[in-house]
Formats: C-alpha cells, structure tokens, sequence
C-alpha cells in the first residue's frame, strides 16, 4: 500500500460504487450485499436500490453499461456522493480509504494512474 488514509479523498472519487472488472468479467452483476442497514425496511428506496441475485440475496441495484450503484451521484474522479450514506449498506462501510480494494478501484476507474 501507498500513501495513507488521509490522501484519498472519497468525495472526488467514488471508484468503489461500482462493480469492479472481476466481476464483470465473470458476468457477475451483483456486487454489494444489502445488509446491516434499515434501507431494506424503507418500502420505496428498497425498490428503487434493490436487486435479488439468483439466491434471492438482496444486493445494490448497478446501471447496466457502467456498473454504478444506482444510488451514486456525480462523476466518478471529480465529485462523487452517495444518495443514501447513512442507510448504505455493512459492504460499503467496511470498505476504507487506502485499502486494497480502495487502490484497486481507483486504478479500474482511472481515478489513479
Ligand atoms: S475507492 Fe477509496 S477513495 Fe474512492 S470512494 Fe472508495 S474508499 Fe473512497
Ligand atoms: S450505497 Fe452508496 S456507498 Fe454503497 S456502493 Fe452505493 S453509492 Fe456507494
């Protein structure tokens, strides 16, 4: 790992609100498990977001061409929110500034060299 938490700057990025190319590659369109959040109970939002997978698990819904949650906002690299942060899912809470997956979501998206 590079640099450190502070460096990365998650309101002028928003690389990991998108399904990562592994994913893709393997034609898997689910990418974030909806749990630990009281999004689910929130009728109209839960239709809005939610996808079930084949199991009936219930993940974040992604646009189709670019794989982007559906609840982000703004353009990736530049000014990149999330419409629900305090209901986003334990997956998206985990995930922290400067992580593997942090650097390796940047990179995909071209936010980093
Ligand atoms: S990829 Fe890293 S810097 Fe970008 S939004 Fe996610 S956690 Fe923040
Ligand atoms: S719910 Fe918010 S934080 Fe989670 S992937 Fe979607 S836009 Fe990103």
């Amino acid at each position: 790992m590079t640099g450190t938490a502070a460096q990365y700057d998650c309101v002028a990025c928003g690389a990991c609100c998108v399904n990562p190319d592994e994913n893709r590659q393997e034609g898997y369109l689910w990418y974030l498990e909806v749990r630990d959040t009281p999004l689910l109970e929130k009728k109209d939002l839960r239709k809005k977001l939610v996808v079930l997978d084949p199991d009936g698990v219930p993940h974040l819904r992604l646009e189709r061409e670019t794989g982007r949650c559906v609840a982000l906002r703004g353009k990736i690299g530049v000014r990149a929110t999330c419409s629900i942060y305090t209901l986003r899912p334990k997956g998206c809470r985990l995930l922290m500034p400067g992580d593997p997956r942090c650097l390796l979501a940047r990179k995909e998206r071209g936010v980093d060299p």
